[in-house]
């Protein structure tokens, strides 16, 4: 690994770089601590007066979303996400003595709730935490895995790639939702919270009901066909035949009696028994409306598939940064790797000493290359061979590097390197890399204890709104993730590695990422956008690591996301004039994104982060407001 070239400890800059705000790159000055805490105060609703489960200020009744809060200081633990009821009933769960990976449970229930086009028990994700006790960094692979009957045509009809649209609105896209597992194992390994007391603010949420934002009847409307086309999720989510209007009180208690029922049974419940049973009834003859015209595919999933479910522990992926630890998800998700890859080519260079061209040049084409990389030797580790310690190797890193010119952008897209353990300075590939259809949906979520715990979990039931299909009478939408398979081998040499298989969990981007210094957490950060999120995440830490932002700005700086396609989508903002005088071409895109972070200052403080903005922002909050 390289020197460090990271040597003031982060909250130093925190702190200096809050005074001196105006004159830092990127968006709008931070309120820094000060001014978060006074932030905090005029939250009712998300520090938790709310009283536990019931509705904050603003809650059901009063026709006015609660207030989101993106940035929070204080001590006592932390809780981000995008959602202010989500946030309190974690923030709830710690005033109460729960931990981290309690708090990260009851957060994630309760935006099956309210963000139930995003995560839910229909879905899968990746939790990643760092053990307070034993001092390390443990994940929980929590992917939906594809039925045993699907083989490497199963989105193939007559030779051809089934739509991508009629792929995802089917039964043949639902994997078994692995959610429910990782809640159970999260809490059985590091939680003090039975799964009974970890749901019951979600359930308390989904039986009063909570408050339609803009952000859920914009989603609703834009699904609202296909919503219609299936009678069990347009009687919940079209109330009426209607997109629910902002402000409205939508309840859920078909829902809450689900969890109700895993609160009573475990989450076998859900993976045997009648509710497995008619999970797989949907999934095989998917409830359409009569007179629908959809053509919507039976999927192949059995009882069997989803007796046989376990979440996966597995290693995170490590590299080191500007001497900082950075810890991420394994395969099947390409996030750690990925995001691993980008870091060590950019170590190559100082960036921190670069102009803001320069800086972001290298930025740009660290992400392309590792993209590159990426979609040729990412896939399920259990069916692919991946190479993950060379991909995260300084060597390969180096090799890598060597083709990015100062001087011009590279010509997309740059072919994948060979990460076989022999490096020649500047070698290429042979193949070309692309840019696989992804959704856009997802929800990340952060959250930190005052005992040094901190969880950093991406979920997810793939697109917004999933599978469009609601389980009858259960309250929550099924995945689509495994569209998030590779369709067709379009390699020149048959080395697809995400194609469909047996059992197999498709490769994701879901990044959640968590950062040590000097053995002890300090970054935990992650976000929603399918292939996006590698970038975001990237992005997030080098503005936050290498260009001195204050945690708050790092998130809301004008993002663009280079994944070596002919053209790099950006945010309104993001400074492109210098990058097009080096041959890089943009497309316009409105937002990239929807992270949450939380960084660890000194003293025991934490600094709670999420949108200001982007999908109509977030909501940030801690136990103990403090200046
Ligand atoms: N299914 C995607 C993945 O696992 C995430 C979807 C999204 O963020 O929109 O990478």
């Amino acid at each position: 690994m390289r020197t460090s070239t990271f040597t003031r400890p982060l909250a130093v800059v925190v702190a200096a770089v809050a005074l001196t705000a105006g004159a830092l790159p990127g968006s709008a000055a931070p309120p820094g601590p000060a001014g978060a805490g006074a932030d905090v105060d005029g939250g009712a609703s998300v520090d938790g007066r709310g009283g536990p489960g019931g509705p904050g200020r603003g809650g059901p009744g009063h026709g006015r979303p609660p207030a989101k809060v993106p940035v929070a200081v204080g001590t006592g633990g932390a809780v981000s996400t995008v959602d202010p009821d989500a946030t309190r009933v974690g923030l709830d769960v710690l005033r109460r003595g729960g931990n981290a990976v309690d708090a990260a449970v009851a957060a994630a229930a309760t935006l099956g709730v309210t963000e139930p086009y995003s995560a839910g028990i229909g879905g899968g994700g990746f939790f990643v935490v760092y053990d307070a006790a034993s001092r390390t960094v443990q994940t929980i692979d929590g992917r939906e895995t594809a039925p045993a009957a699907m083989g490497p045509d199963a989105f193939v009809e007559d030779g051809v790639a089934i739509p991508f649209e009629e792929a995802v609105a089917s039964g043949l896209s639902v994997g078994v939702p692995g959610t429910p597992a990782t809640w159970q194992a999260a809490l059985d390994t590091w939680g003090t919270l039975s799964l009974r007391d970890a749901l019951a603010g979600a359930t308390r949420v989904a039986e009063k009901g909570f408050v339609v934002d803009q952000t859920f009847a914009d989603q609703t409307e834009a699904n609202a066909d296909r919503f219609a086309d299936f009678p069990s999720t347009a009687a919940l989510f079209l109330p009426r035949g209607a997109v629910p209007r902002v402000g409205s009180v939508l309840r859920n208690p078909d829902l809450a009696r689900t969890y109700r029922l895993l609160a009573r049974q475990g989450v076998d419940a859900l993976y045997a028994g009648p509710l497995a049973q008619e999970i797989i009834d949907t999934v095989q003859a998917p409830p359409v409306a009569p007179g629908s015209t959809r053509v919507v595919r039976p999927g192949l999933l059995e009882t069997s598939d989803l007796a046989a479910y376990d979440v996966v522990p597995r290693e995170p992926t490590h590299v080191t940064y500007r001497g900082l630890d950075v810890y991420g998800m394994a395969p099947p998700s390409s996030g750690g790797s990925t995001v691993g890859e980008a870091l060590n080519i950019l170590e190559t260079v100082d960036v921190g000493t670069l102009d803001e061209t320069q800086a972001l040049h290298h930025y740009v084409e660290a992400a392309s290359l590792a993209f590159a990389d990426r979609n040729r030797w990412v896939g399920d580790p259990a069916f692919v061979d991946v190479p993950l310690a060379e991909l995260l190797s300084d060597g390969f890193a180096a090799e890598r590097a060597c083709l990015i010119d100062p001087a011009a952008a590279l010509p997309k897209p740059v072919t994948p390197g060979s990460p076989d353990g022999t490096y020649e300075p500047c070698a290429p590939g042979d193949d070309p890399g692309s840019e696989a259809p992804e959704g856009t949906s997802t929800t990340h979520l952060t959250t930190a204890d005052r005992w040094g715990n901190v969880v950093a979990y991406t979920l997810t039931i793939e697109s917004t709104g999933g599978s469009g299909i609601v389980v009858p009478g259960r309250g929550f939408l099924l995945n689509n993730e495994l569209t998030d398979f590779t369709f067709t081998d379009e390699t020149q040499d048959g080395v697809e590695p995400n194609l469909p298989g047996p059992g197999k969990r498709p490769r994701s981007s879901m990044a959640p990422t968590i950062v040590l210094q000097d053995g002890r957490p300090l970054l935990a950060l992650g976000s929603p956008g399918g292939s996006t999120i590698i970038t975001t995440v990237l992005q997030t830490l080098v503005n936050r690591i290498d260009l001195g932002m204050p945690l708050d700005e790092a998130v809301a700086a004008p993002r663009a996301t280079p994944r070596n396609g002919p053209s790099i989508q950006a945010e309104p903002g993001f400074p492109r004039t210098g990058l097009e005088a080096l041959g890089h071409v943009f497309a316009d895109t409105p937002e990239i994104g929807a992270a949450t972070a939380i960084e660890l200052l000194d003293r025991g403080k934490l600094l709670s982060v999420a949108e200001p903005e982007r999908r109509g922002g977030g909501s940030a909050g801690v136990v103990h407001p403090r200046r």
